[in-house]
């Protein structure tokens, strides 16, 4: 699998933490970089760049503009532990994964010197942003990941491989919308690894979809739909006429049967 898939990120994942003295601090802007105090600073100063480069950009492609900046007191906080052992242990995020999220309390919790640092980082913070966005409703898992992909991979140029989903929606081995619709966090965590992979590559290819089928515009619809408070369901009739699952998996089917 590309790139993406093997630096799956587990999400939405919750992560009480607290930390304690053997941890630095560095602040910019928006951000609080909190790590073990053997990291270099100039890791740290990279993380710091690199995170308030995303800010802005993925901000930008929500098109939207915050009441509430993310200042002060209302810094959101990345941990980097010392290395992935104690990442594991410390945040209790899961082993295989290289970075998670607690979206509500703005915190997300990694580890350096992986490669694709950039991807991981702008990942995550998409998980936050849309969250912030469209509001702290419940969501499928399939929309908050396909979005987090799409624009990981919109900025952080990874390739996707459409050729092995389109072997399986060829053979019919993809995750039927109905089973993808439904799926959590924590039977996603159980499921064999070509199954999490698949997931991710489906969720990300029905934001894809979505978008080279209509348009950006439309997807940007979907969205505010979404932030006014209508269901997914609602917002998909209303931005793209789709009004249900089962025809969104006909059409997408179609779409990547070509
Ligand atoms: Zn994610």
């Amino acid at each position: 699998m590309k790139i993406f898939l093997r630096i799956l990120i587990f999400s939405l994942f919750f992560c009480p933490y607290v930390y304690g003295a053997d941890v630095k601090e560095l602040y910019s802007d928006h951000f609080i970089i909190v790590s073990d105090k053997s990291i270099e600073e100039e890791y740290l100063y990279k993380v710091k760049d690199m995170a308030e480069d995303y800010y802005k950009v993925v901000t930008q492609e929500f098109n939207f503009i915050r009441n509430d900046p993310w200042l002060w007191k209302n810094r959101a906080k990345i941990f980097v532990a010392k290395d992935r052992q104690e990442y594991v242990e410390k945040y209790n995020c899961p082993s295989w994964s290289n970075a998670c999220v607690d979206y509500q309390s703005k915190m997300i919790f990694t580890y350096p010197q992986q490669e694709n640092f950039s991807s991981i980082l702008s990942h995550e913070l998409t998980h936050i942003i849309f969250r912030e966005y469209v509001g702290k409703e419940q969501l499928p898992l399939w929309l908050d990941e396909g979005v987090a992909v799409y624009v990981a991979s919109k900025y952080a140029k990874n390739e996707e491989n459409f050729a092995a989903l389109k072997q399986k929606v060829i053979t019919g081995k993809y995750i039927k919308f109905s089973e993808l619709n439904k799926i959590t966090l924590d039977e996603l965590k159980n499921k064999p690894r070509d199954y999490i992979d698949t997931f991710y590559l489906e969720s990300f290819s029905v934001i894809e979809f979505l978008i080279k089928k209509w348009s950006r515009y439309n997807l940007d619809n979907f969205f505010k739909f979404l932030k006014e408070g209508y269901s997914v369901r609602d917002s998909l009739y209303k931005s793209y006429g789709i009004r249900t699952l089962e025809e969104l998996e006909k059409q997408w089917n179609g779409f990547y049967q070509k």
